[in-house]
């Protein structure tokens, strides 16, 4: 009598699996097809861009306006072409959310001084680390939504001369 119920549940799972795999298979089709069509114009969002911005010893970056695609993953290469040292001719790029109040960013950014003048902050998109003469960082983030946002270098006193525009199109 057991062995009889054994067999019978087994038959059930059987049949069970059987209709329901079939029923999957047709989901799993239809699915992977609706993903493929939403995907294909998706698909440039996907492009990486990488930009060059040097600073120097003058306390200038050789940009002033950087251009990337929206949607696009952007790396960012920061170089110091320059001879002086991080504490005392110290760049980094800091990326601004629009509206940010900058004089009053900057001010919190010189209280940051033990974490490299990057304050905690939601008003920045994305920055590199501090850097010195003859030094390189980079950093690597997804482009914010189209428009013109700021960056500048934090370091105190920079940020005067060390601005620009980087524009989301
Ligand atoms: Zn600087």
């Amino acid at each position: 009598m057991k062995k009889l119920m054994i067999t019978l549940a087994a038959v059930a799972v059987l049949s069970s699996c059987s209709s329901s795999s079939e029923e999957n298979t047709e989901t799993l089709e239809s699915t992977e097809n609706a993903v493929a069509e939403v995907a294909e114009p998706a698909a440039p969002a996907k492009q990486e861009v990488t930009v060059e911005l040097e600073s120097n010893d003058m306390m200038k970056f050789n940009k002033t306006e950087i251009f990337v695609p929206a949607g696009s993953t952007v790396t960012l290469n920061l170089t110091h072409t320059g001879k002086m040292e991080k504490a005392v001719m110290g760049h980094n790029f800091v990326l601004l959310a629009k509206g940010t109040d900058i004089p009053a960013f900057v001010s919190t950014a010189i209280a940051a001084k033990e974490n490299d003048y990057i304050p905690e902050s939601d008003a920045i998109i994305a920055h590199t680390g501090l850097i010195g003469g003859g030094e390189s960082t980079s950093v690597t983030f997804e482009a914010p939504a189209p428009g013109t946002y700021q960056f500048i270098c934090s370091f105190p006193g920079h940020y005067g001369a060390m601005k620009g525009e980087f524009i989301v199109e």
